[in-house]
């Protein structure tokens, strides 16, 4: 699997990738970081610009978007724009785009980008939740991670990822180590019983009963899905 990553800020991108599963990720998928500013036309490599029609930020400019995505080659299977007004990430989502063989992620920056790049160019536009954050370089990031943590060889064990909240509708079970007793605290004894499927029945009964206290829409919907 290829990652490009296209931004305005590629430090800033390059820092986190270093700090983040990412890096282990980068022996198993081809994952790269594009400068914007690289593409940038005339003397002063100006990627951004006023809006036309008046208001407040600055919006990027379409030329440098266009150069890089056509100097990647090929035909990526998505090229994704992060956008507050996109698709929801989800898990689902995730599974969808960890299938692929090439994803573009591209992050917007002051008022957001020219919009003929999203007519013409994106394919996709995801968002990380209702509120607007200042650039799209941690939307990026984390699309970016929750797809590269389900590619097999990132994660140390994949049945972990498989095992994750949301995979299967439900909530995540509560998780414990050593020691079985911590301050008058104790673990569940059936986790020590080491009978598994009493462990199994355990988890999926607390996995119920949080996401119904917790996500009743997740709920709901997991609901109707058993029920089909
Ligand atoms: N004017 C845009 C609007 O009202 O929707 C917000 C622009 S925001 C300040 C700048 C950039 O941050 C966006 O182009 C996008 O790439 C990124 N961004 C901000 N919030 C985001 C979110 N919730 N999900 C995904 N990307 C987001």
């Amino acid at each position: 699997m290829r990652i490009d990553i296209l931004t305005a800020l590629p430090e800033q991108v390059e820092r986190a990738v270093d700090l983040t599963v990412l890096r282990r990720a980068k022996d198993k998928i081809a994952l790269h970081v594009h400068d914007l500013g690289t593409y940038a036309e005339g003397h002063h490599k100006q990627i951004d610009d006023y809006p036309y029609g008046g208001g407040a930020g600055m919006v990027l400019k379409p030329e440098p978007i266009f150069a890089c995505i056509e100097a990647l080659g090929g035909s990526p299977d998505e090229v994704i724009y992060l956008s507050p007004d996109g698709e929801p990430l989800t898990q689902a989502l995730a599974n969808t785009l960890s299938l692929k063989k090439h994803i573009v992620l591209l992050a917007g920056h002051y008022k957001g980008i020219d919009h003929r790049v999203r007519e013409v160019l994106v394919t996709r536009e995801v968002s990380v939740g209702d509120y607007v954050l200042s650039g799209g370089e941690l939307p990026a990031l984390l699309v970016a991670d929750a797809v590269a943590r389900l590619i097999p060889g990132v994660l140390g064990d994949i049945q972990s990822a498989l095992e994750d909240s949301f995979q299967d509708g439900l909530l995540g079970a509560p998780t414990y180590t050593r020691p079985a007793s911590f301050r008058g605290l104790e673990v569940p004894e059936v986790l020590c019983s080491g009978n598994h499927s009493s462990i199994a029945e355990w988890r999926e009964e607390v996995r119920q009963q949080r996401t119904r206290e917790r996500r009743p829409d997740l709920w709901q919907q997991y609901v109707a899905r058993e029920k089909t």
